[in-house]
């Protein structure tokens, strides 16, 4: 059985590559049928923050990724932050003190680079494995002095080789790692102990992480030789390094930039099926003629095999437009629904809507459904049916005809005349006195009035939106419109 986790470290908003990697380990799990694992990696007090982890569950409920054991739904291997797991930790590091996989090391880094210098050795070198072999007595006058020492993993003499997924053949060779740090002075374990501590006892089949972590996989990899050794590891897991997300430059998308922001695309008005086909295709295609796909087809669809490990870029204009086609795919009342919170954040409605607003929005929606790639846009196009006053967008006003106070003046006197307010009747009165009468081309009959209601250059269809703002406030806004 297929098993995979999720391993964030609830540090900072949950950035678009983070999210991707969650999705490829859910996409593998649901395709195969396995197991889902949500462990977070909370072992950095300075940095974690429990306003991150909450953001990390916002973002996994809203993307629809769920998992089958974890935090917040536990599972047998509870408990699932790695900041209660120290007794856990703490018996694994006695074993492997027992074994002899990890040794004390006393000496301090200046002393090591100190030793490099003496021989003729470049100081940058690193760790040099000289504390593996102290004896007795020279522990007993480090431990005299009172050094506290930390513990590091006997690294293995010979090459470390694996198969990565995705990047196929990888070979550290032998002496390339140094012998590294697992335990702290004070005792407690490291990211480079608990991780694969963790993997093996939760019995993680592939681990499905960010190309950053390549460079630890080497060590990881030795660490398993000695947890299987101690009987807590049963294999060693396959790994698979994800390509890294590009920004604007060719450099990795920085958590600075707005859009390296999972929240930043949802505030913009991504839907979830939008964002998660286009986070999908970086690093994976469903096939070379086809971007578009909704979430049950990726996970039919999605294999861990076919990840490629060239970089993917982050092509914020591509993504829009997919998320628009997922726009149109949705039903009516879905897409109306969906628009709620974006009103409500631009305080065009309430909290709850009243009844006139709710007719006004099942109206209006259909109306842009088809225009627009997010739900921004959308709620941004339908505001002017929710306001008393319309504000003038800037550059509106650009193209308006000479003669525009005729033409609003032309059109407001046969609005106010209409004996029924439909669709066929706005249409016709407009058309005959600004089209026939006034012989304007459309864009300067049409184009006045729909500043004057809408206060846009671009708004939904015209004679739907006066017939949905009512009689009353079309001619006032049109009236106003010539002052
Ligand atoms: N906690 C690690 C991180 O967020 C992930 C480790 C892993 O996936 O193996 O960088």
């Amino acid at each position: 059985e297929v098993r995979v986790r999720f391993a964030p470290s609830p540090t900072g908003t949950p950035h678009v590559g983070l999210i991707r990697t969650a999705l490829f380990n859910w996409g593998w799990a649901r395709h195969t049928g396995g197991k889902m694992i949500f462990r977070v990696e909370d072992t950095d007090a300075k940095r974690d923050s429990e306003e991150s982890y909450q953001q990390l569950l916002d973002a996994m409920d809203w993307m629809g990724i769920d998992w089958d054991e974890g935090v917040e739904v536990g599972g047998p291997h509870e408990p699932y932050r790695q900041s209660q797991r120290g007794e856990i930790y703490q018996d694994v590091i006695a074993k492997l003190k027992d074994g002899g996989f990890i040794y004390p090391s006393y000496t301090t880094a200046e002393e090591t680079e100190a030793r490099h210098k003496a021989a003729g050795r470049d100081v940058k070198l690193g760790y040099d494995g000289y504390d593996r072999h102290l004896t007795e007595e020279q522990i007993a006058g480090f431990e005299a002095e009172g050094r506290k020492p930390v513990w590091r993993l006997r690294m293995p003499d010979h090459d470390i080789a694996f198969n990565d997924i995705v990047r196929g053949p990888i070979n550290f060779s032998a002496g390339s790692v140094a012998d590294f740090v697992v335990v702290r002075a004070d005792g407690s374990p490291l990211y480079t102990l608990v991780n694969p501590v963790d993997d093996a006892l939760m019995g993680v089949t592939h681990v499905l992480r960010g190309e950053d972590l390549l460079s630890s996989t080497p060590r990881q990899v030795a660490l398993y030789g000695a947890l299987y050794a101690i009987g807590v590891a049963k294999y060693q897991p396959e790994f698979g390094h994800l390509p890294y997300v590009m920004g604007e430059g060719n450099k990795k998308l920085s958590k600075r930039d707005p859009q390296s922001s999972l929240f930043h695309h949802r505030e913009n008005g991504f839907i979830r099926e939008g964002l998660l086909n286009y986070l999908a295709l970086l690093g994976w295609s469903l096939s070379a003629d086809e971007d578009i796909f909704t979430p049950d087809e990726f996970v039919a669809n999605f294999d861990i095999h076919n990840v490629l490990a060239n970089p993917a870029r982050f092509d914020e204009k591509k993504a829009i437009a997919i998320n628009g086609t997922h726009i149109r795919k949705l039903a009516a009342e879905d897409f109306r629904d969906r628009l709620i919170p974006y009103l409500q954040d631009r305080k065009l409605v309430g909290a709850k809507l009243t009844d006139r607003e709710y007719e006004i929005l099942t109206q209006g929606a259909p109306l842009v459904q088809e225009r627009v790639h997010l739900l921004g846009e959308a709620a941004d196009m339908l505001a002017f049916l929710f306001t008393d006053t319309v504000e003038v967008e800037q550059g509106a006003m650009k193209g308006m005809p000479q003669n525009l106070v005729e033409v609003l003046t032309a059109a407001e006197n046969v609005l106010a005349d209409l004996e029924t307010w439909d669709l066929a009747s706005i249409e016709g009165a407009l058309r005959t006195a600004l089209i026939d009468e006034l012989e304007l081309k459309p864009r300067h009959a049409f184009g006045p009035v729909r500043t004057a209601v809408s206060g846009r250059r671009v708004s939904p269809p015209l004679f739907e939106s006066l017939v949905i703002l009512g009689r009353e406030k079309s001619l006032e806004r049109i009236s106003q419109f010539k002052v």
